[in-house]
């Protein structure tokens, strides 16, 4: 592994998910979902995961606060456009 990545996923390390059960950000109830979405609100690192999921993209689970179609939805409404700025507007 290059130390770039290391670097690069560092903010993992920090995430308030890493001391709890990883499954609530996969499960697929709705009061798992607003669990995860309440302590991903609180996460240091929140913008820097949801920048992840979104670039690479990651297509399963809760992540940086927004589900795997929350976050198809802003790559569909943003198209060719930065999704970040869309996400601001809302
Ligand atoms: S934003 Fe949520 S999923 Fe991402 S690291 Fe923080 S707690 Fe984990």
């Amino acid at each position: 592994m290059s130390s770039t990545l290391v670097v690069e996923q560092d903010w993992r390390a920090l995430g308030a998910c890493s001391k709890t059960d990883p499954d609530l950000w996969f499960a697929v109830g709705a009061m798992e979902h607003k669990q995860a979405k309440r302590i991903c609100r609180e996460c240091p690192v929140q913008s820097q995961c949801l920048a992840y999921a979104m670039d690479a993209p990651v297509d399963h689970g809760i992540w940086g606060g927004l589900t795997e179609r929350e976050r198809r939805r802003f790559r569909r409404q943003a198209g060719a456009k930065d999704w970040r700025a869309l996400l601001q507007a809302n």
